[in-house]
């Protein structure tokens, strides 16, 4: 498509819309964002501006235009239990932000809105038995990959290879195949195929001539010093907003590339959850470039939000910009979701 200087407070959203495709299926050479952008308007037959427009409107109420669809395959209904993998070199107090986040999902004792809350949204999504997402979240297992095994610049298969490593690094490698999940979090040192320009993270299954089984697994990179302005928005935005667009909002845990990080964590694990397999909830034709339940709602984060605005998010007593409360005290920022019984964007902190 044409990007024309009049087309700019959109394209925010055309880049982020892309950032978290899943499109593993496909060699390097891929055009995830040409097949992406057809595919986010069901329906289709609208091309170039007349696309941007429609995608931002979506984010307003228009359900008509999202046609997310269930293709029989499972959800995670048993309790997740995530398998850890710190890739690269870790600060010990950014390990205790994104377990904190993980382990919040599952924690109804926390004070609304809560994270919770948020989850609340994607269990209400089920397979053809009727089973729904389940509720419980554990980090089962933590791998340290901190001599980068496979280098500081990974491919996306490397990311399977990163997994293999850990499995076979660790002493006791019995793996539960039915609910385990892996998660591969890459420190901000680390480059990955597409990273920033296609990616901000993205989920599949390990193959077994791989990892040796097949698991669903997800990685997401640190894009602090990398591309902030597009895997960390809204606590960066592109040069081309600056001025008359929307400000930064301030990291809830101070971190740019770590909050921005628990946000894409939330999204893919959102949808790994939803389409574990590529096969069960997605719009599209296309299963190798799905549009989950987190594309739907990339870039908002509140009641009002659409068209380049966040949404009406709150804000703690320091002036750091948050939407949920998590364990601890903690406070994060995350993208809505798409809730199947609202046919829109949901999240706790929703005025309405
Ligand atoms: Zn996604």
């Amino acid at each position: 498509m044409s990007r024309s200087e009049a087309a700019a407070p959109f394209l925010l959203f055309l880049v982020l819309s892309c950032s978290f495709s899943v499109a593993v299926l496909a060699a390097s050479t891929y055009p995830y964002k040409e097949q992406k952008q057809t595919l986010n308007v069901a329906g289709g037959g609208m091309g170039g501006g007349a696309a941007a427009t429609t995608e931002s409107k979506r984010y307003e109420g228009s359900s008509d235009l999202v046609n997310l669809r269930y293709h029989m395959g499972p959800v995670l209904s048993s309790p997740i239990k995530i398998h850890l993998i710190w890739y690269g070199r870790w600060a010990a107090s950014d390990q205790r932000v994104i377990r904190d986040f993980i382990l919040s999902v599952s924690d109804t004792s926390v004070p609304k809105p809560s994270v919770a809350q948020w989850w609340s949204t994607v269990a209400l999504y089920t397979d053809q038995t009727g089973a729904n997402i389940t509720r419980s979240v554990v980090i089962s297992r933590e791998y340290t990959d901190a001599g980068y095994s496979k280098g500081t610049r990974l491919t996306r298969l490397s990311i399977q290879q990163i997994i293999q490593h850990a499995v076979a690094a660790s002493a006791d490698r019995a793996v539960d195949h039915k609910n385990g999940i892996y998660l591969v979090l890459t420190s901000r040192d680390v480059a990955v195929q597409e990273f920033c320009r296609a990616v901000c993270g993205f989920h599949y299954f390990t193959f077994p001539s791989i990892v040796g089984y097949t698991l669903p697994y997800a990685w997401v990179g640190n894009s602090g010093t990398q591309c902030p302005d597009v895997c960390a928005y809204p606590f960066a935005v592109p040069a081309y907003m600056a001025g008359g667009g929307p400000k930064a909002l301030r990291p809830p845990n101070g971190d740019v590339g770590l909050d921005g990080m628990v946000s894409v964590i939330a999204h893919e694990l959102a949808e790994l959850s939803s389409n574990p397999l590529v096969n069960a909830w997605y719009a599209g034709e296309d299963p190798t470039a799905p549009t989950e339940i987190g594309d739907l709602c990339e870039g908002l984060y509140g009641t009002g939000g659409g068209g380049g605005y966040t949404g009406q998010v709150l804000s703690d007593r320091k002036g750091r910009q948050y939407n949920m409360n998590g364990r601890g005290g903690r406070k994060f920022l995350v993208q809505w979701v798409w809730s199947p019984v609202l046919k829109a964007c949901a999240g706790p902190n929703a005025l309405d």
